[in-house]
């Protein structure tokens, strides 16, 4: 087992390779974003620690580029702040988990051997409609290979269509699905979800689009049917 640790309190990333190497992990560091990046992307690790707060390129975005590149290593984020916001936003950027700082190394090795039994297989599988890709869990979404912002109930119903591609889904079903049981709006909202992401998704070569079924609901069709 390979692990990469991108860290840049040079202390802290050292003491933790000392202590998973005495565990009989191989172990690289990098002490910078961009330099984590780049091993990231060429070495074949098993799992990777890493700090959010980073010279170079921070956690997040590092995060986000291995997603990008399709690469699903199973990745722990050091959050600095005790914060829910660094939380949510590390599991939205395709971390699998986070730990506050300061961590206890007991942890951080019981949470590595979980990343590492659960593997890159528990990642859900990217989405492909035409030439639309929507990545579940870097909650990501491109069209021709631009990517395309989404808030997140939009990303939501998308997804919804986009688990099903071709088929009619109600009305009804979109609302279950993304809203929560306590909404009491008009079922009708999801329209406006619906106009927005056509917008959003009018990009050329696109190559799919989102039809409306009278009566019935939308799809999600690629154009060459
Ligand atoms: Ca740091």
């Amino acid at each position: 087992m390979r692990l990469l640790i991108i860290e840049d309190e040079e202390r802290l990333a050292q003491s933790l390779r000392q202590g998973l190497a005495a565990e009989g992990y191989a172990v690289d560091l990098a002490h910078d974003g961009v330099r984590g990046l780049e091993l990231a992307l060429t070495e074949p690790y098993s799992a990777i620690v890493l700090d959010l707060m980073l010279p170079g390129l921070n956690g997040f975005k590092v995060c986000r580029e291995l997603r990008t590149a399709g690469n699903s290593v199973p990745i722990l984020m050091l959050t600095a702040k005790n914060g829910e916001y660094d939380e949510a936003e590390s599991l939205d950027c395709g971390a699998d988990d986070f730990l506050s700082k300061p961590f206890s190394y007991v942890v951080l090795t019981a949470r590595l051997r979980a990343l590492l039994r659960r593997g890159a297989a528990a990642r859900p599988p990217v989405l492909a409609v035409g030439a639309l890709r929507i990545d579940p869990a870097a909650r990501r979404c491109t069209a021709a290979d631009r990517q395309v912002r989404l808030t997140t109930k939009e990303f939501a119903v998308l997804e919804c269509l986009a688990h099903r591609p071709g088929e009619v889904v109600p009305k009804g079903g979109i609302l279950d699905t993304v809203w929560d049981a306590a909404f009491r709006g008009d079922v009708n909202i999801v329209e406006v979800y619906i106009a927005a992401l056509r917008r959003k998704l009018d990009v050329p070569g696109v190559g799919c689009r989102i039809e409306t079924v009278r009566g019935a609901g939308y799809r999600l069709v690629p154009d060459a049917h």
